[in-house]
């Protein structure tokens, strides 16, 4: 590489082998599982308005004060990268007016934008896959996201991971806790960290979730949203509880996790490494995989009818993380080329191989006494040899009655 040519961008990846394949494959199997439970799939534009996020996420949140990527574009518009798809989702339910769709299952994934400081598992450009279901007032919509989500962690292999569940209550509850908290804290202000003070007045929830040592130990004595629940937001977080203990998803209460966001209301949930795990090690501090909850409130902050919604968004980077490295699928048929006069017959017999879904390659360069010994360093299961008069045998060790019947040759 010469001195001047430009380095990738700070907390930016090029995913490349083993890593990309753990990558896609966490998101093959997020696909399969949406359509299993049915959520249609959409694409959104990795830019929005400023505002989009400014005014759903908060003004108050990390994101929007200290992580966004903002520009003005060249006709002076100020615009922002998304840091997150909830936003921009249910700007696009507003202005393609998809209510129509109520209650709408949307899944997605793509990059995301925030400028934050990099480490393991955390990227200035990182990756998502996200569901979400709008419209749906119901906790049975929560039970299903959450179900899904747990389901996918058991189809990734991943079992040393538990979530940790938590209601925030509805919009009186949440109020009332948050006088509560704030009543709580003011009075050991001094002892803070400085972001915990500048917390108190305008977002005190955030305290709780502080990772700052000089927060630490005035949480456990914090008052707890379970004073505050009114009936109604008491009734809708047993019913989700219950939902999941009859779908079999195993949770544990976490009633100090309140999430980054503003617009949350009742369920907030988080998937979390358990502690001591072979996840917790791989992941080290970074450690919440997928996060999410229900977001009644958000519509109405972009200026649409008031519209119940959940969804949940996990890292695909910190997800293929716990997945480990994963190799391509292996070669089944390595098509040898012995002569070159035979490339019309093995380009007939690759076209055939593929066609039935095998994997398949071909040695057709370099010197021909050469051929064989590349061949065999990929390690194909079968070589299928071709000369100058035609094909002429597989070779390779177990059934090959497959590679038989996709190049109609009987058996021997
Ligand atoms: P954290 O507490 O780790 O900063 P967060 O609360 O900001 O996470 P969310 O906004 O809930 O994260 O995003 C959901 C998921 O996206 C996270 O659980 C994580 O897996 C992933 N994620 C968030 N930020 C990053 C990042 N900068 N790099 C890689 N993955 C990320
Ligand atoms: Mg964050």
């Amino acid at each position: 590489m010469s001195k001047n040519t430009p380095k990738a961008i700070r907390g930016t990846q090029d995913i490349f082998g083993p890593e990309a394949e753990a990558f896609a494959f966490v998101v093959e199997k997020f696909h399969r599982l949406r359509k299993l439970y049915r959520f249609r799939r959409a694409e959104f534009p990795v830019f929005e308005k400023t505002e989009v996020f400014a005014r759903s996420l908060g003004e108050t949140t990390d994101v929007v004060s200290k992580e966004m990527y903002s520009f003005e574009d060249r006709g002076g518009e100020s615009l922002t990268l998304r840091p997150e798809f909830t936003a921009g989702i249910a700007r696009a339910y507003l202005t393609n007016g998809w209510q129509q769709f109520a209650p709408l299952r949307v899944a997605t994934h793509g990059p995301l934008f925030r400028y934050e400081r990099p480490q393991k598992g955390r990227y200035r450009q990182f990756h998502q896959i996200d569901a979400e279901i709008i419209g749906a007032p119901d906790p049975q919509a929560d039970v299903e996201l959450l179900a899904m989500a747990d389901h996918l962690l058991k189809e990734l292999g991943i079992n040393d991971v538990t979530l940790h569940l938590n209601t925030l209550g509805d919009a009186e509850s949440r109020e009332s806790w948050r006088s509560a908290l704030i009543e709580y804290f003011r009075v050991l202000k001094g002892e803070l960290s400085e972001d915990s003070q500048e917390r108190l007045e305008k977002n005190p929830l955030r305290i709780l979730d502080s990772k700052d040592r000089k927060d630490k130990p005035f949480l456990a004595d914090a008052p707890k949203i379970d004073e505050f629940l009114s009936d109604e937001a008491r009734n809708f977080f047993a019913a989700v509880t219950s939902g999941l203990d009859a779908a079999g998803v195993k949770w544990v209460r976490a009633d100090s996790l309140v999430r980054g966001l503003d617009y949350y209301r009742h369920t907030a949930f988080e998937f979390v490494p358990d502690e001591g795990s072979v996840s917790a090690d791989a992941l080290g501090s970074q450690s919440t995989v997928l996060g999410g909850g229900r977001y009644d409130g958000l519509m109405e902050s972009l200026g649409g009818p008031a519209t119940p919604a959940v969804g949940w968004a996990a890292g695909i980077e910190r997800l293929a993380m716990l997945v480990g490295e994963r190799q391509a699928p292996p070669l089944e048929a390595m098509v040898l080329l012995e002569h070159d006069d035979g490339l019309a017959i093995a380009n007939e017999l690759l076209a055939k191989l593929r066609a039935r879904g095998i994997v398949s390659d071909i040695i057709a360069s370099g010197s021909v006494k050469k051929r064989y010994d590349k061949a065999m360093k990929q390690e194909p299961r079968h070589i299928l040899r071709v000369n100058e008069t035609g094909y002429y045998g597989v070779s390779g060790e177990g059934d090959f009655s497959h590679i038989d019947a996709a190049i109609n040759r009987e058996t021997e």
